[in-house]
């Protein structure tokens, strides 16, 4: 892919981009509450060609002398990604400029990036910026305790990683991130699961982290949750809302694993939803 083609979208003084960190290779049995067969169909449908892969978005957000990441893919973490930092110098955007990073939650494939790998901060100059909820669960022994082997490291890299950037982590409060960008607590995947609003006049964006991780799948049946929900029925709950939201105020949609396409609108279909991917 011609890293120059990276999509892009204006929304009022902020253009945002979805950089690509590569794909994670996962399976269809991750997903609960569809059988595996109608869930390849569905991907086979959509022109999915590889239908267990999992893509992976970051997002740049520039405007108004602010650069903001709104999380930073894998690192190569687990084998998986790590193709954003290079991406991100290939459109022109060293690590050092980066002034903000938004984290959706803290799963490795989107805070992989945040280390170098002498564990050191890859956004130097960054402010850290996250749902308190999600540092707290991280940061609890007993969560850790009861955590599977996979959990437990999950846990021991994000708590890494707010030990490294310590000194520049800050939560969100009610107020704006910046005037026009807003933080939007989606919990259920994660505990500080959060999304992000970009309003201008004449339209809206919600960055919805990882509400969906086959979108064609969990759109068309949002009930379908997967392995690495914390609590799925929080989740499903709040993809059912934020998919209604999305509908009834016409969001344009961006997220992290909706695909190369980076962003898609939702509209009513049969029992659930359809996602389109936009052109530009
Ligand atoms: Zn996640
Ligand atoms: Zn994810």
């Amino acid at each position: 892919m011609n890293p120059l083609t990276f999509p892009s979208r204006q929304i009022g003084d902020f253009q945002v981009t979805a950089v690509s960190d590569g794909n994670m290779s996962a399976s269809l049995d991750l997903l609960s509450g569809i059988a595996t067969e109608d869930a390849a169909r569905i991907q086979h449908h959509a022109g999915i060609a590889e239908p267990g892969n999992i893509h992976i978005n970051g997002y740049l957000i520039r405007g108004r002398g602010r650069t903001m990441l709104v999380d930073a893919g894998t690192g190569g973490l687990n084998n998986a990604g790590g193709q954003l930092k290079a991406n991100l110098a290939a459109i022109g955007i060293s690590h050092d400029e980066v002034d903000t990073v938004l984290l959706t939650h803290c799963h490795p494939d989107h805070i992989g990036g945040l280390l170098d790998a002498e564990k050191r901060p890859v956004f130097q100059h960054a402010e850290l910026l996250l749902h308190h909820r999600e540092a707290d669960y991280w940061r609890d022994d007993e969560k850790l305790k009861i955590a599977s082997e996979r959990g437990q490291r999950n846990f021991g890299l994000a708590r890494q990683t707010l030990d490294a950037y310590a000194q520049n982590v800050r939560f969100f409060s009610k107020d704006n991130i910046t005037e026009g960008i807003s933080p939007l607590w989606l919990p259920g995947h994660t505990p500080g699961h959060t999304g992000f609003r970009i309003d201008a006049d004449e339209k809206s964006l919600l960055i919805w982290g990882d509400i969906v991780h086959y979108p064609h799948i969990q759109t068309a049946q949002p009930a379908v949750s997967i392995l690495f929900d914390t609590d799925p029925a929080l989740a499903e709950e709040t993809r059912k809302k934020i998919l209604a939201q999305a509908v009834r105020e016409k969001l344009l949609i961006a997220g992290m694993h909706l695909g190369p396409a980076g962003f898609a609108t939702v509209s009513r279909a049969d029992t659930g939803y359809r996602l389109s991917c936009t052109a530009l």
